[in-house]
């Protein structure tokens, strides 16, 4: 072994050496990260004024540096205390957890043991129920030579595998340092965005981007980051999309920078989605129900050797690997993040409640560099990410399936739901905060559900895990409830009146995710995010909760005014109350371009109501003009025929909506598409909840009105008219079909580059 030495967490060396047998899920979910905290720090307020919390502890062995975080020790009683939070009925606890605490107990124990000079310890396990608040004490008693011979033995177990990380870790540094750019020359604005992600990473910094498409912005920041690794010690990479697609570009981009040198040690992991990667859908994720769940650690040490032998770990290298190994894909994954330096997944695997890289890179202290991809949408996701909703409807039907063992305490939530509903006779409001009485409700319902699925594993219902996925959801996000969030509840009168209650839905609604998103931010060594519409910056930094100081950048466009006519047709309202008469003088305008320049055009309405009522005029006033339509919910293959039909040769109107499927992402370079007809300022519509975002945007930010609506409206806006230029050869033109487009305020919101002109005749 070389004389570097290698450091390791001691819940992650505990899991290395000592996690076996099966894959067991029915334990672990239940408490969130929240409710873990608050009942360690419930236990610790228990404990005597000398009690000692959280202490910082560290060991060596040969090579090796162990370090983690006790729970806390009674110096009076000399015990050693490792707490560990649950839900439901601690006996059914499967073996292999406690092995697991005790394996971590004990190397905590020795390395106390050192620290003080102590010859023997009381180790303790504290299983704390966060339900009724009980704590169960497992202890022993053990002398400090013991603990020493334990913590060699795991030490000694971890040592060759630590050893192989070493050279891996020098190896691919080593490959990094001397990392070519993937292609002959920059692109025009390449450089810049490659030199600010490369000095950001350098400096720990966050950097947010503007950035114009058609740079090639994915290569423009993972190049400069992979390039920053070794000097900025950085042990983890992560590529956050929003979408599908970003991930495949994302892994397209790592395989084309790979190439470059045969022998570059890269390790690079694909994150999917559970309901993805899951080979056995119908089952739940234990040993008694599912096959790749059985004996799942006792195949690991095999499975991920052979994983990272690969080191390219898309869905499918992934997929091959568990297959072989008989264990499960989504899992394995799980797993060997830890060992990966690269991972690229969706925004949730770092951003959202329980994030799992998040929760990596924090338990093991890692410097991580953090990419993320159409940074732009990262607002909305993170609102969903930090909400919760319970149906009624669905609750409804869960309580006349559900097992009659737990009919007392669904009927239990029922009376409480009721009660919520008795006094609201308007069909949306808002209230100060979530009833105590429900959640309470809800809590014992929740307990009763795993008890019940403890007890009969084999038991399939999707309704009732659902309902136990979201209630489970809807309880954490009750426990961080504050001012960034509302309480609303939803109760859509029937058509014949009187039917509230029947369909009402709960929702912890988030409305500004800056509290949770910004220790995200201080979590990652340094993190990117880019995209094309960033604008204004104030916006994305208040509620997304950067730091301070972050840095900005605006990439200069490589495109040239002259490449995009861009007319503001003023003598067009889309308001509400003037859609009707816009729609004639819509229609004549895209004729209009039409006959001067036949091709092809993406018209985009604010709905699909608005859109029927153009596409149905303008289909009878000129039958000749080929036009396709966007339907409400098409499927991929459907997406991909509407997309066909712009063909360089093509010619005729694309409707689609704004902010949809069509409005961004997607890329017709040359003659496949060669104008846009945008109506409406994309704005958010008015209705009581949009309303209630406005005034707590107002409170929070000042700007309500333009927080709430003018940004996210305009911004969807700047993504559709983005579909148009493409190439440095593209040419094109973009109508902005309403007259407020053409105030100073909304100008100030499109993009520099745009040379934009008022149409007198629009
Ligand atoms: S295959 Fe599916 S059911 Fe089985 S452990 Fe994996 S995710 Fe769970």
């Amino acid at each position: 072994m070389s004389d570097a030495t290698y450091t390791v967490a001691v819940r992650a060396l505990c899991e290395f050496t000592a996690k076996q047998g099966d894959l067991d899920l029915r334990f672990t979910p239940a408490p969130t990260a929240q409710e873990g905290i608050a009942g360690h720090a419930l236990v610790a307020s228990r404990r005597g004024a000398d009690y000692q919390s959280e202490i910082s502890l560290a060991g060596q062995f040969e090579h090796l540096l162990v370090r983690g975080r006790a729970d806390g020790w009674d110096p009076a009683r000399n015990q050693l205390e490792e707490v560990k939070t649950f839900r439901g009925d601690l006996a059914r606890m499967p073996a292999n957890h406690r092995h697991l605490h005790w394996a971590q107990v004990k190397v905590y124990g020795h390395l106390l043991c050192q620290k003080m000079g102590l010859s023997e310890v009381r180790l303790a396990l504290i299983y704390f129920d966060i339900v009724d608040k009980r704590e169960t004490v497992i202890s022993e008693q053990y002398d400090a030579e013991a603990l020493r011979q334990s913590f060699e033995d795991q030490c000694r177990q971890f040592l060759d595998w630590a050893e192989q990380e070493l050279a891996h870790r020098q190896s691919r540094d080593r490959a990094l340092g001397s990392l070519r750019f993937p292609h002959a020359e920059f692109r025009s604005g390449q450089r810049p965005l490659a030199e600010a992600v490369y000095k950001a990473a350098r400096g720990g910094r966050c950097l947010a981007a503007q950035a114009p498409t058609g740079i090639g912005k994915t290569v423009g920041t993972l190049f400069p980051l992979l390039k920053a690794a070794p000097t900025a010690k950085l042990d983890k990479l992560f590529f956050l999309t929003a979408k599908t697609s970003g991930r495949r570009v994302a892994l397209q981009a790592l395989t084309r920078i790979r190439s470059m040198d045969s022998s570059m040690p890269l390790r690079i992991i694909e994150l999917v989605a559970r309901d993805k990667a899951c080979e056995h859908p119908d089952k739940a994720c234990h040993g008694e129900s599912c096959p790749l769940a059985k004996g799942f650690y006792d195949r690991l040490p095999q499975a991920r050797q052979a994983a990272l032998d690969l080191e390219f770990l898309d869905k499918q290298a992934l997929r091959r690997v568990a297959s072989e190994h008989q264990v499960c894909p989504y899992y394995l994954g799980h797993e060997l993040v830890r060992w990966c330096d690269v991972a690229v997944g969706d925004f949730n695997y770092y951003f959202d409640s329980s994030a799992m890289l998040h929760s990596l890179t924090v338990a093991n202290q890692w410097r991580s560099g953090v990419l993320v991809d159409e940074a732009h949408n990262l607002l909305e996701r993170a609102r969903k990410m930090y909400t919760a909703e319970l149906e009624r409807a669905a609750f409804k039907a869960l309580r006349r399936s559900a097992p009659a063992v737990l009919k007392k305490t669904l009927d239990g939530v029922n009376r409480c739901w009721n009660e919520l509903l008795k006094n609201q006779d308007v069909s949306y409001q808002v209230y100060d905060s979530v009833p105590a009485k429900f959640i309470a409700a809800l809590q014992r319902a929740v307990a009763a559900i795993i008890d019940f699925q403890t007890e009969n594993p084999t038991h399939a219902d999707s309704s009732l895990q659902r309902f136990y996925f979201d209630a489970l959801h809807f309880l954490h996000i009750a426990e961080l409830f504050d001012s960034h969030s509302l309480f609303d509840i939803t109760v859509p009168a029937t058509a014949a009146g009187g039917g509230f209650g029947k369909a009402s839905v709960l929702c912890l609604r988030n409305v500004i995710p800056a509290s949770f998103l910004a220790p995200r931010f201080s979590a990652a060594h340094s993190t990117t995010l880019f995209s094309a519409t960033l604008t204004p910056s104030h916006f994305y930094s208040d509620t997304l909760g950067l730091p301070a100081d972050s840095v900005w950048i605006d990439v200069e466009s490589p495109f040239r005014p002259e490449q995009l006519a861009v007319h503001v047709a003023r003598r067009i309202s889309t308001r509400y109350q003037h859609r009707e008469a816009s729609l004639l003088p819509m229609v004549e305008l895209m004729a209009g371009q039409y006959g001067r320049q036949p091709g092809n055009y993406l018209v985009f309405l604010s709905s699909f109501d608005y859109l029927q009522q153009v596409a149905s005029l303008f289909k009878s006033r000129h039958p000749d003009i080929p036009m396709w339509e966007q339907a409400r919910q098409m499927n991929e293959d459907e997406r991909e025929t509407f997309l066909q039909r712009f063909t360089e040769t093509g010619r005729g109107f694309g409707f689609a909506v704004l902010g949809g499927a069509f409005a961004e992402g997607i890329d017709l370079p040359g003659q496949r598409l060669i104008g846009a007809f945008i109506a409406t300022l994309g704005l958010p519509q008015i209705n009581p909840a949009n309303e209630q975002i406005r005034q707590r945007m107002a409170a929070a930010f000042g700007g309500g009105y333009d927080y709430a609506y003018l940004y996210p409206g305009i911004r969807k806006v700047v993504q559709a008219a983005g579909r148009v230029i493409r190439t440095q050869d593209d040419q094109g033109v973009v109508y902005l079909m309403d007259d407020r487009f053409d105030r100073p305020q909304v100008r100030s919101l499109l993009p520099k580059w745009w040379r934009v002109t008022a149409l007198e005749e629009g």
